[in-house]
């Protein structure tokens, strides 16, 4: 029996297309085993820091991280404080306002789901229902709540942001046409213990390898594997990595 052009090709991109253990095992190599704090942190101090993290970088968002810790030493504090206020004692992160209110709907849904400002009731439910929790709470999309199962509570979880998704699908990985659909795509079956250096590392390459609007395929570690038709071969310098992981440091 004849088969279809489709199905072939599908067939050939299945057999080329390389694994996560692979790519993992090719980032280490040339990142090693990214930092991670002995202790991990509290849910809910990662949740409103990755909030903070939205559309800024590492450094301006650990200064509204570490601004709103010095102001409220306890964060029942904050269910009667402002949005003003707290907008102001964030304004590093950027859209200060928003991220303002967020915060202040995170904390009011947990007032009045348990009386108390802690994320523990999260422990007893899987990955699945823990994303879907937390996504009820408006301003909190699939990608905050993936870092807070990654980063706080050690799930084999892999978070997708708009780096690890343009680069998972040059790489070959996924063919999907956003980061909620990627995350969904490789968390049905992630390899188990490598999320977080596979996440971390991944991010690194797509900030400083695989960006947006340039590729540096030349001095990129997967080069030999990645599917990307666009490959850029010229010789280019690479600028000075930026290494500090916010969520490795709240
Ligand atoms: S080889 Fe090029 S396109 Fe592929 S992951 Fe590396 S930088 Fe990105």
């Amino acid at each position: 029996m004849l088969l279809s052009f489709s199905i072939l090709k599908f067939i050939f991109i299945m057999a080329d297309s390389p694994t996560i253990r692979k790519i993992n095992s090719l980032l280490l190599k040339r990142f090693g085993k990214p930092y991670r704090a002995p202790v991990l942190p509290d849910p809910i101090d990662l949740l409103i820091a990755t909030v903070l993290s939205q559309n800024t970088n590492d450094k301006n968002s650990y200064k509204a991280y570490k601004n709103l810790k010095d102001k409220y030493k306890h964060w029942h504090q904050l269910k009667n404080v402002p949005v003003k206020e707290l907008t102001n004692t964030i304004r590093t992160a950027g859209l200060a306002n928003q991220k303002a209110e967020t915060i202040k709907k995170i904390f009011s849904s947990l007032f009045a789901k348990n009386k108390s400002a802690s994320l523990e009731y999260l422990n007893d439910l899987n990955n699945e229902d823990t994303i879907k929790e937390l996504t009820k709470i408006k301003g909190v999309g699939v990608k905050t709540a993936s870092c807070v199962l990654l980063f706080a509570m050690d799930r084999d979880i892999c978070p997708v942001d708009t780096h690890v998704h343009r680069t998972l699908n040059r790489i070959g990985i996924v063919k999907t046409t956003s980061p909620d659909k990627a995350f969904f795509e490789i968390n049905k079956n992630f390899p188990l213990g490598i999320a977080h250096s596979f996440h971390t590392n991944l991010l690194k390459l797509g900030r400083g390898y695989c960006k947006a609007n340039e590729v540096k395929c030349i001095t990129c570690p997967l080069i030999k594997v990645c599917n990307f038709e666009e490959k850029s071969l010229s010789e280019s310098s690479l600028k000075a990595e930026n290494s500090f992981m916010l969520l490795d440091n709240v």
